[in-house]
């Protein structure tokens, strides 16, 4: 389907309307026919990424006045969604570029920041918009560190100060372009001799990608998103300096929680792979598609499926969509509520509708020679991207629903969920591990 048939563009900007085209246009062409390749090998993109780069996609979210295209979060998701349509893989670790830059864009501009925080950050964004405006560096954002959630405390990877800058010894889990990006964004908590470490104390470098200390490990042979080569980074006795930050120390705990639309940001990519999956089940039935141009459309069966996927996917489109349009600093509960639900529509109905695809088309489409089972297999990773998992958003949601924000930190039972995260409405999420 051409995005106009499923968006009210009316509403959209000449430029978000022209790089949709161009977006469609690159995926159609170029992105579309690597994607098997990379989902076989388990290889990243880089080829995308040039295309990426040629055609000014990696400065969408910078700021006009730094070079870039000042797109909004949301116009960035609906681009984004896009490209998942032909690489769920390449979406998703655009991501992760793309999100550095959105904390750097809009973090400055908080109201918890202090001037001096300001004053502070000023430049280090400014070096970070130039590297990619200027150089088109490609940054990564590896948090997760394995088996927990990464907002429940304070990040693990430690920061210790040493003459003239910081040493970083850590280890991050699922490093999406490593290896294949120029920067890593690295959260870390800085540890003070005698000191408890919480959340006032990440910090954020831009650490480049050959570092000394910084190394690449174990397999990546995944079932799905494999062209997002997430395998192990390892920080030992990474040396940084002030130059190196993304962001004054504090700055990270003093936004984040009030921002809470950028931690749903992994969910573009799996929209675009269920719409993926409805294009890919109507061409089939059609015949329009490979095994044998068979006219499957005859079925009564198969036709009542696909109008149920049409209805799964218009129900999840406007959920998402209206979610990630309102992004914005300091949301209101009501938004904060219809983000958590787009999140879940987007990640529970993805898998839902790569099933219902197969399911649907019928024996041949599963086929390792069609795009379908591809999709099944990456459309599955979504509901377990942290913080916003799948069972986070219910937990959330149900919390929301029935409590004040005020009461959320006396709320009896369970005392170890991932609650960290959780929006608590003026008073952000800080201090609030449990
Ligand atoms: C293809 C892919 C690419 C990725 N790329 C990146 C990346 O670039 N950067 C990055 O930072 N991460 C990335 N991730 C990691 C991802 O966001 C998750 O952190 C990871 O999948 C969690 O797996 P786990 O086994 O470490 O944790 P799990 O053991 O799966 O823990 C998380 C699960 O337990 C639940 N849970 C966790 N903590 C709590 C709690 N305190 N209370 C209640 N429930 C809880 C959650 O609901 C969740 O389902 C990627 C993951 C995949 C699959």
């Amino acid at each position: 389907m051409n995005f106009r048939d499923y968006y009210d563009t009316s509403a959209f900007s000449p430029d978000l309307l022209r790089m949709m085209d161009l977006i469609n246009d690159l995926g159609e062409r170029n992105f579309a026919p690597r994607a098997g390749i990379h989902d076989r090998d388990a290889s990243f993109p880089m080829e995308n990424y040039n295309d990426l780069r040629d055609h000014g996609f990696l400065k969408l979210v910078v700021p006009k006045e730094f070079g870039g295209l000042g797109f909004s979060v949301g116009e960035y998701a609906t681009i984004a969604s896009e490209i998942a349509k032909y690489c769920g893989s390449t979406a998703l670790t655009f991501n992760m570029h793309i999100s550095a830059m959105l904390w750097s864009r809009y973090m400055f501009d908080m109201p918890t920041l202090s001037d001096a925080d300001r004053a502070a950050f000023k430049p280090m964004r400014e070096k970070q918009f130039a590297r990619v405006v200027r150089d088109g560096a490609v940054y990564s954002q590896p948090i997760s560190e394995g088996g927990q959630n990464w907002t429940s405390k304070p990040i693990q990877t430690k920061a210790e100060l040493t003459d003239g800058g910081w040493v970083i010894n850590g280890f991050k889990k699922f490093a999406s372009l490593a290896g294949n990006c120029d920067y890593y964004c690295i959260l870390c908590t800085e540890h003070r001799p005698g000191e408890e470490p919480t959340h006032a104390d990440t910090m954020m470098f831009a650490v480049h990608k050959d570092t000394p200390g910084v190394t690449v490990t174990g397999t990546w042979d995944p079932v799905g998103m494999r062209g997002t080569v997430s395998r192990d980074l390892v920080l030992k006795d990474v040396r940084v300096t002030a130059a190196d930050l993304m962001m004054p120390r504090g700055v990270f705990a003093k936004t984040l929680p009030h921002w809470p639309h950028m931690m749903a940001l992994l969910s573009p990519a799996y929209m675009g792979v269920a719409q993926a999956a409805y294009d890919y089940t109507v061409a089939y039935l059609r015949g329009d598609v490979a095994a044998g141009g068979i006219d499957r459309r005859v079925y009564p069966t198969k036709r009542a499926s696909v109008a149920k996927m049409f209805q799964k996917l218009t129900e999840m489109r406007s959920t998402w969509h209206r979610a990630m349009m309102e992004a914005q600093a300091m949301p209101t509960q009501a938004q904060v509520m219809r983000l958590y639900a787009g999140q879940f529509a987007a990640m529970e109905g993805a898998p839902d509708m790569a099933a219902l695809a197969i399911r649907t088309c019928g024996g041949q489409s599963m086929l390792k020679s069609l795009p379908l089972e591809r999709l099944y297999r990456d459309a599955r990773c979504g509901a377990l991207m942290l913080p916003y998992t799948s069972e986070i958003m219910e937990d959330y949601l149900s919390i929301l629903t029935v409590y004040d924000p005020e009461e959320i930190d006396s709320i009896p039972g369970d005392n170890i969920s991932a609650r960290t995260s959780l929006w608590r409405g003026e008073s952000g999420t800080r201090g609030a591990a449990r």
